[in-house]
C-alpha cells in the first residue's frame, strides 16, 4: 500500500515536466522562448534581435519563401511513436482549430500544424528504420527543422517539448517527446499534447511570469519532494540558499532535485527579465499553458482540499493580494480543457496573417 502511495505521488510530479528541452539547461540558458498566451512583445523583439543579439536562440516559426502559411511540418520518429500517438496530435490539433481556425484573413493567423508527407512511403519516419543498412539515422528525405514527435517508454519525463523555432541545420532539434505510461488519468493525454503543442508555437507557462503573484498564490513546500530537497538544501554547507531562493530558480530547482522549475518564475526564457513576456496583459488563468492546482502536489493527500495544493489563484488579484491564503480568499484552478481566447490571441500576434 505504502509503496502504491509513493508510486502515485511520483508520477504526479513527472507529469509535470515540460521544458527545459529535453532538461538540457544548455537549451535554457540562451533562449527567449515566446512566452505564454500573452506575451507578443517578446515575440516581436526576438524578431528584431534575432540576428544582431546573442540569447535569441529561440524564435516565432518562419513562413518557407514567399507562402502567407506558417507551416510547422512533423513527423513521427518511428512507427512505435506513430501507433501511439498520431491520433493524439490529430485530435490535440483539433482542439487548437476549434479555438483558431483556419490560417487566413478571416481568422487572422497564418499557423499550420501539418504531418510531412514522407516522399519515400517504405522510410515514412523521421528516422530511418534500422536494418542491416540503417542504423536509425535522420531520414534525409525530410527537412532538418521537421518536428519530432516520439513516443519513448524510457523518457524521464511525461512530456517535453522544445519552445518555439531554433534556427540552425542541426536535424532533430525541434522534438516533442511524451512517455504515454505517465499522461493518463487525472489529466488526458490530448490535453497534455494541446499543451506541448503549444509550447511547439512558442508559449510559454503563463503560472511563470514574473508577476504571477499578483493573480496567483504559489506554496512550493506543497510540491511533492519538497521536504526531501529541504534536507539536502540544508545538507549543503557549501552554500546557504534559502528554499524561499531555490523555489524561485529553476536551475537550483534541477540541482536539488524538486519540481519547483516548472512554477519559479525567475525564468530563463525571458532572458533575465531583458524581454517583456506579458505584453501588458492579464494573466489568462484559462490558458492551456496553465498547470491545474493539482498539479505537482501530493497525490497521498486530500487532492481536493485547496491546502494541500501548490497553485491557486486569487479570488481578487492585484497589488495588494493578502499575505496569506485562506479558504475565503483564493479558488481552486481547474485543468484548461480547451485552448482560450487568449491564447488565440497570442497566436495571432506571434503568427499574424499578412494578405499582400
Ligand atoms: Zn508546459
Amino acid at each position: 500500500m505504502r509503496l502504491l502511495a509513493v508510486l502515485t505521488a511520483v508520477l504526479a510530479t513527472v507529469t509535470l515536466a515540460c521544458p527545459p528541452p529535453l532538461n538540457n539547461m544548455l537549451y535554457a540558458s540562451n533562449k527567449t522562448h515566446s512566452s505564454a498566451d500573452l506575451i507578443r512583445l517578446a515575440v516581436t523583439k526576438r524578431w528584431s534581435d534575432a540576428v544582431t543579439k546573442e540569447g535569441n536562440a529561440h524564435q516565432p516559426w518562419p513562413r518557407e519563401g514567399s507562402g502567407k502559411v506558417t507551416y510547422i511540418d512533423y513527423c513521427f520518429s518511428d512507427k512505435n511513436s506513430d501507433d501511439d500517438l498520431r491520433d493524439i496530435v490529430k485530435v490535440a490539433w483539433k482542439m487548437w482549430r476549434d479555438r483558431i481556425g483556419k490560417a487566413g484573413s478571416r481568422t487572422g493567423h497564418s499557423l499550420s500544424l501539418r504531418e510531412q508527407e514522407p516522399p519515400c512511403p517504405e522510410e515514412p519516419y523521421c528516422y530511418l528504420q534500422e536494418s542491416e543498412e540503417f542504423n536509425g539515422d535522420w531520414n534525409p528525405e525530410f527537412s532538418p527543422q521537421t518536428l519530432v514527435i516520439e513516443s519513448n517508454p524510457g523518457s524521464f519525463a511525461a512530456a517535453v517539448t522544445t519552445t518555439g523555432y531554433i534556427p540552425g541545420d542541426a536535424q532533430g532539434r525541434h522534438r516533442l517527446v511524451v512517455n504515454k505510461r505517465w499522461i493518463g488519468a487525472p489529466d488526458s493525454p490530448v490535453r497534455i499534447m494541446a499543451h506541448e503543442i503549444g509550447h511547439v508555437f512558442g508559449l510559454w507557462h503563463e503560472h511563470q511570469r514574473r508577476d504571477r503573484n499578483m493573480w496567483l498564490h504559489f506554496d512550493c513546500s506543497k510540491l511533492f519532494g519538497y521536504d526531501d530537497a529541504k534536507k539536502r538544501v540544508e545538507a549543503d554547507t557549501a552554500n546557504d540558499y534559502t528554499m524561499d531562493q531555490v523555489c524561485d530558480d529553476p536551475q537550483l530547482c534541477i540541482h536539488y532535485g524538486l519540481g519547483c522549475d516548472q512554477w519559479a518564475t525567475r525564468l530563463f526564457v525571458d532572458g533575465g527579465g531583458k524581454y517583456d513576456l506579458t505584453n501588458g496583459q492579464p494573466l489568462d488563468v484559462e490558458s492551456i499553458m496553465m498547470y491545474a492546482s493539482t498539479a505537482g502536489m501530493y497525490s497521498t493527500q486530500d487532492m481536493t482540499d485547496i491546502d494541500n495544493m501548490p497553485l491557486v489563484k486569487w479570488k481578487n488579484p492585484g497589488d495588494n493580494v493578502p499575505s496569506r491564503r485562506t479558504h475565503d480568499n483564493v479558488e481552486i484552478i481547474p485543468l484548461p480543457e480547451k485552448v482560450s481566447e487568449l491564447d488565440y490571441a497570442g497566436i495571432r500576434h506571434i503568427y499574424p496573417w499578412i494578405s499582400s
